[in-house]
């Protein structure tokens, strides 16, 4: 599914996703990336030794939850959009997901938003809350989004309804 598709299957999901007992510690990244590719800047981004160095360009990255910190500097790092971060303790009914986004313009913070799953497809509505976009993270902005937290496992993109949309 995943080949023909984009689309990660619950299997797929289950592999990389981290485990209930972290997720209610506090945020905590989910690295989406499935394929033997070489690629590994998301282990040199983050500077808590959470992503394992490569031993081979085409390793996939493996994370140490327990050294994860949800910085989500390996959020903007990753060229595939791979990488999220999400901290299910954001508000008593509200999760925290931190996504990647690349077009213009950027949403306002404060605004509500689409918000999308791994198909596109719209799911709910979410809120943002912060716009990280410093030169460091090289046009890759990382949006803070506040959604129902029952979509925190699905929600992975965002449509900013009545903007439009061009690529960065
Ligand atoms: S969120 Fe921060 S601490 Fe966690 S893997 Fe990414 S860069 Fe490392
Ligand atoms: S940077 Fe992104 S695409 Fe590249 S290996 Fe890391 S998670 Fe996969």
């Amino acid at each position: 599914m995943l080949k023909k598709t984009g689309i990660p299957t619950q299997a797929d999901l289950q592999e990389v996703y981290p485990r209930p007992e972290r997720l209610a510690q506090g945020p905590v990244a989910v690295i989406e990336c499935f394929q033997r590719i070489p690629c590994n800047p998301c282990a040199t981004a983050c500077q808590r030794g959470a992503i394992q160095p490569f031993e081979d360009i085409n390793d996939r990255p493996q994370l140490d939850v327990d050294r994860c910190n949800g910085c989500a500097l390996c959020v903007a790092s990753c060229p595939g959009l791979a990488i999220f971060v999400v901290d299910e303790t954001y508000s008593e009914d509200q999760a925290l997901i931190k996504l990647p986004y690349e077009f213009l313009p950027l949403p306002q913070e404060g605004k509500i938003v689409a918000a999308l799953n791994r198909a596109g497809e719209k799911v709910g509505e979410g809120i943002v809350v912060r716009v990280q976009n410093p030169p460091a993270f090289d046009r890759t902005a990382v949006i803070h989004l506040a959604v129902p937290r029952e979509l925190a496992s699905d929600v992975r993109n965002i449509l900013v309804e009545g903007e439009p949309h061009a690529e960065r």
